[in-house]
């Protein structure tokens, strides 16, 4: 199939070149696969991991992370966990052994009172219809698997397949991989480059063009006005555990009086507690309110958490989508391809997005999980996709 961005120098088999604007998990691991297909691949970003996926706790948790109706991004998510070891695997040896961080330690989602007992229930009955593996424990029953839980605990869900990886492990090693299959980095802000009604390039801040067959947009939050994404502001803590005796073995997600808090502990002895959700437009500060309600919630569960050194405080913009699905595929811009709107879910989906990308590069087909992140469901596609489907 010819793929749908034009230049003949980049049809099929033979490469072309390509700009990937945004070096966060998503954009790191585009530029890393589509350069292992043979592209030359220009890698756009003044603080490659600087934004969302600096903040994410890396909870790869879509049976814990399910909402009503949210049966295709279920899915998606399922097959993404799936791959997800493979994909690890791919990136360590590609980054000549540099960790990741995964962890495939599964995650027991915990109630405190009779109201947050009753709504994990609804959850985990939600989740049985859908044939996923969750188990029902006893208060006594989670304290077993994890002793430092807080006796008031009374109930609780064991989700074996959701896991964790390191974010910032991740994209170091998405990083190294990158550059070694010979990603330029070019450490500016840049915007796309629309003339005659298709993209070229992108232009960096400094005034300087680069031309393209393809443009990747990977810009997260900011990928507006290309992508319909807005920032869901995310305020997250990291603190440190004593390196004796870690406070938990696995990731610890709750319901503290109807408020959601989480815990994951890594191997290095780092906690993550977050995360709020706000929508509050572009907004970085930290708040005293929120450091204190994760703090409290987290206390809660695990009293122990009151002992630990509070390292840091951060405050980012998750890329929201209007169904919470990604928008993976081509826009109303022929020669851009939109890999944003990930949500809560960016580093779960990094490695599907990155491979769907590529093959779309190629004019190859995708899985149907992730045909249903195509652009096109708000309304937009390219002309030149429809070409290439009317072919
Ligand atoms: C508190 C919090 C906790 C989270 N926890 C999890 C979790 O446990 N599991 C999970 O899967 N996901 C989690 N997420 C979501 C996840 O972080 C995001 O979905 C993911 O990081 C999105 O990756 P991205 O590469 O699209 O965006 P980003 O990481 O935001 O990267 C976008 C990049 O684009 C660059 N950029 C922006 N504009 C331009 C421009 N004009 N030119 C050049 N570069 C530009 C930025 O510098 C940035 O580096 C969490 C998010 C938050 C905020």
């Amino acid at each position: 199939m010819v793929p749908p961005w034009g230049s003949p120098a980049a049809h099929g088999a033979v490469p072309g070149r390509v700009v990937v604007l945004g070096g966060g998990v998503v954009g790191a691991a585009c530029a890393w696969r589509l350069a292992g297909r043979g592209h030359r691949v220009v890698l756009v970003d003044p603080v490659p991991g600087g934004g969302a996926s600096r903040a994410a706790a890396g909870m790869l948790a879509p049976v814990s992370e399910l909402h009503h109706g949210e049966r295709e991004l279920l899915e998606l998510g399922l097959l993404a966990a799936a791959g997800f070891p493979r994909y690890v695997a791919d990136v360590e040896r590609a980054a000549g052994g540099a960790p990741t961080g995964y962890r495939a330690c599964g995650t027991l989602v915990v109630a405190l009172d009779a109201g947050d007992r009753a709504r994990l229930a609804d959850v985990r009955r939600a989740q049985e219809r859908l044939g996923l593996d969750v188990r029902a424990l006893t208060g006594r029953e989670c304290r077993r698997l994890e002793p430092l839980l807080d006796p008031g605990v009374s109930g609780g869900t064991l989700v074996r397949g959701d896991h964790q990886v390191d974010p910032r492990e991740l994209l170091r090693a998405l990083r190294a991989a990158a550059r070694d299959r010979g990603v330029e980095h070019v450490a500016e802000t840049g915007e796309v480059l629309v003339e005659d009604g298709r993209a070229s390039g992108v232009r960096l801040a400094g005034g300087a063009v680069l031309r393209a067959d393809l443009v990747v947009l990977a810009t997260g939050a900011r990928a507006h006005p290309h992508a319909p994404v807005r920032p869901v502001k995310g305020q997250v803590l990291r603190l440190r555990m004593p390196p004796a005796g870690h406070l938990l073995t696995r990731t610890v997600r709750g319901v503290v009086r109807d408020r959601d808090v989480y815990l994951v502990p890594r191997r290095s002895g780092e906690l993550v507690v977050g995360a709020t959700t706000e929508e509050r437009g572009f907004d970085e500060a930290v708040t005293a309110g929120a450091v204190h309600d994760l703090l409290r919630d987290a206390q809660a569960l695990v009293p122990g958490v009151a002992e630990l050194e509070l390292v840091e405080v951060l405050a980012r913009s998750r890329p929201g989508s209007p169904d919470n699905l990604p928008l993976i595929g081509f826009g109303e811009v022929p020669g851009l391809l939109l890999a944003t709107g990930h949500h809560r879910n960016g580093v779960l989906l990094s490695g599907i997005t990155a491979d769907a990308v590529a093959a779309l590069a190629a004019g190859e087909d995708v899985p149907p999980e992730v045909a249903a992140c195509d652009p096109g469901r708000f309304g937009s596609r390219t002309a030149a996709r429809e070409e290439v489907r009317a072919r």
